[in-house]
């Protein structure tokens, strides 16, 4: 079912100057556009009354079930603003698609893939003057459901609202791509076997916020989380996949075992890999490994990934037991190569040769 979103005919939005003065330092997730989408879904009536509407607050009834049973799921993509002016997203079917798969598993309904994006594309479109220009800038996209059924009884609800809002970004670490230390949490754990991991819902988030601030109280930017069955095996940081370059031009990254977040990004520089001379793997990766690599120094390098921060290199990982330091190179080694070459698709600046980028 192709769904009609409907603009409004009034646009009396902040002013381009204002607008400029934002794009000066927007931060991460501090301003947002003029506009969001909104898709309504009830179980008698399916999805319907699709539609951009200004950037208001909700008003859901105090029952509403998301407030009470988290039943939620959400994505986050970017816009990027080429040299030549124009727009463009960055594999937009992929974020519809685990948003699918996210939806599935939260009990929520899934909204048709090309329903989606064409929210996405259109919202950018009506807000295009807020996607930025400046160095590493661009519009983050927070597509997002809830269910806001006034009920207290434990299932899934049945009125879901779908909602698209947008905000211009920066660098995500204050710091821009310096090296960023990490608290490895062996304590409590982000997910469970058989749990959400896969999934991007709230709840996972919720409960990566204390061990967050536990990092934080370690003097870190960022916190890894191991399997919560045996603390041994690396997952992923709080909003970041995890990967490892090997002194023999290996790329190896945690194989998705149903707890960790399949991320875009982490999919994408598996298939960049070699135009930087990687081989590419997935498998699980215990943490022993990993330390036993860095003082050996069989590993070379170490990042974190995703849409937020791009690629980011991991300057070293603490824990319990102590500070395990990673010998970042000067020159940025190949994780600067990969993220270059990322950025450079991203933006246009060098061929699409993946068919990653779709035009607003
Ligand atoms: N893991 C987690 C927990 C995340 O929140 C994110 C960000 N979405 C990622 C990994 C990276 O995913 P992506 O590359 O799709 O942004």
């Amino acid at each position: 079912m192709a769904l009609t979103i409907s603009t409004p005919s009034n646009p009396s939005y902040l002013a381009d100057d204002a607008i400029a003065k934002i794009h000066e330092n927007p931060g991460f997730g501090v301003y947002f556009s003029d506009h969001m989408a909104l898709i309504d879904w009830t179980s008698e009536l399916g999805w319907t009354n699709a539609r951009i509407v200004d950037h208001t607050p909700f008003s859901m009834d105090p029952a509403g079930s998301v407030y009470h049973y988290a039943q939620e799921a959400f994505e986050g993509l970017k816009a990027y603003r080429r040299a030549d002016g124009s727009t463009w997203l960055f594999r937009p079917r992929s974020n519809a698609q685990r948003f699918a798969n996210s939806c599935a598993r939260l009990a929520l309904p899934q909204l048709p893939e090309d329903d989606f994006v064409e929210s996405v594309r259109q919202l950018v479109a009506v807000d295009s003057r807020w996607v930025p220009s400046g160095h590493e800038q661009s519009l983050y996209i927070r597509p997002f459901a809830v269910a806001t059924e006034s009920f207290l009884g434990v299932r899934p609800g049945k009125a879901v609202t779908y909602c698209v809002i947008t905000s211009p970004v920066g660098s995500y670490f204050a710091g821009g791509v310096a090296p960023v230390d990490i608290w490895v949490e062996t304590h409590y754990s982000r997910v469970a076997n058989g749990g959400t991991g896969a999934a991007k819902c709230g709840g996972n988030y919720a409960a990566s916020l204390l061990p967050q601030e536990i990092a934080y109280q370690h003097g870190c930017n960022q916190v890894m989380f191991v399997d919560n069955a045996e603390h041994t095996w690396v997952e992923e940081l709080g909003g970041m996949n995890f990967a490892i370059i090997t002194k023999d031009d290996e790329l190896i990254t945690p194989e998705l075992n149903g707890n960790i977040l399949p991320g875009i990004t982490r999919d994408s520089l598996l298939t960049l890999a070699p135009e930087v001379g990687l081989t590419a793997q997935e498998r699980p990766v215990s943490l022993a490994e990993v330390y036993e690599g860095l003082a050996k120094g069989t590993i070379a390098e170490l990042f974190a990934c995703g849409t937020a921060a791009v690629i980011t290199p991991i300057g070293s990982l603490t824990d319990e037991s102590g500070r395990h330091e990673v010998n970042v190179p000067a020159d940025g080694g190949r994780t600067i190569a990969l993220r270059n070459l990322l950025i450079d698709i991203q933006y246009g600046r060098i061929a699409d040769t993946h068919g990653w980028t779709e035009q607003v």
